[in-house]
């Protein structure tokens, strides 16, 4: 009998509200998220709607209002400060939208990437080593020395996910990292990420709103509203050729909704007119004829 395995991010219900004076701003409206150890996730969603406030939550840098929220052992409603600061040194690596915040403008690649490992105390050696293998996996073996200034947009977000995995945390959330790069550049982030998650067996949740992500993620969710709204996995399959192409599947979600995407409603001018028709391989959505 196989074991059901347990997700390494369970989220249930989960809400976020900010009180503002009079004010209460609900962030997080009863989310529903799990996320499976070494899984490659992204998180797309119009901005307002809550991707920061949970990838905080996430990362114990803010505290969920109610609910249930659990990554690995740890219950990130339940937590010492003590237990939150353990957690983001050595459980958690983040990489910010922009380079200038996730580097230190007057130390290079290397350096920047052994910050981490000396603030837990790792000997001298093994930081050089471990940073320069980070370095590498990213593709920047041969700029380890350079200063951030002296690095592309795109290469100093690779050398930011080195300094996040300096601790070898077994979770890397990233808030829009291709938010401030162009479109080939934001490729090689999110292949970086992807090499990650593949040779690490590091579990990712990234937030973008940049479309190409579905071609590395293996899975997309959206979130609206504070809630995730939809789900579409990315999954490989062989073409005749050997070549390797990608296909991107809805997932009918709990309540057994199908949600489209806002682009095809629009495109296919499907809403209050849409006809499904179930068949053997799938289903036919047309949208109804109008009556003349
Ligand atoms: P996103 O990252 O998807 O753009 P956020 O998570 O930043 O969205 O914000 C979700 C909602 O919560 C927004 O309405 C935002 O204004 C509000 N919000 C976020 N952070 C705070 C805060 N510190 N105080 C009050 N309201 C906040
Ligand atoms: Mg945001």
């Amino acid at each position: 009998m196989t074991e059901q395995q347990t997700p390494y991010i369970r989220c249930h219900d989960l809400f976020k509200i900010y009180k503002l004076a009079d004010l209460e701003v609900v962030a997080l409206r009863g989310l529903d998220l799990e996320v499976m150890q070494g899984e490659f996730m992204a998180i797309v969603g119009a901005s307002g709607s809550g991707k920061t406030t949970l990838l905080n939550i996430l990362a114990a840098l803010d505290t969920p209002s109610a609910g249930q929220a659990g990554v690995g052992i740890r219950d990130l409603l339940n937590m010492t400060e003590k237990e939150r600061v353990e957690f983001r040194r050595r459980e958690v690596g983040f990489v910010w939208q922009s380079p200038s915040r996730n580097l230190l403008p007057y130390l290079t690649a290397l350096e920047n990437v052994r910050v981490p490992m000396s603030i837990v105390g790792i000997p001298f050696g093994e930081q050089q080593d471990r940073a320069w293998e980070l370095l590498s996996l990213v593709g920047l073996e041969e700029k380890t020395h350079r200063l951030p200034h002296q690095l592309s947009g795109g290469e100093q977000q690779r050398v930011a996910i080195s300094v996040a995995l300096a601790n070898r945390p077994p979770l890397l959330l990233a808030d829009e990292p291709t938010g401030e790069l162009d479109t080939a550049t934001a490729d090689q982030v999110l292949k970086a990420l992807q090499e990650t998650c593949r040779t690490l067996g590091v579990t990712i949740v990234i937030v973008s709103h940049y479309p190409g992500v579905a071609r590395f993620a293996d899975r997309v969710v959206q979130i609206r509203d504070g809630r995730i709204v939809a789900e579409s996995v990315m999954e490989a399959t062989y073409r005749q050729s050997g070549e390797m192409a990608r296909e991107e599947y809805l997932i009918v979600d709990r309540a057994g909704r199908l949600q489209l995407p806002r682009e095809s409603v629009e495109k296919l001018g499907l809403v209050g007119r849409t006809r499904l028709a179930v068949q053997e391989d799938g289903v036919v959505i047309r949208p109804r004829e109008r009556k003349r």
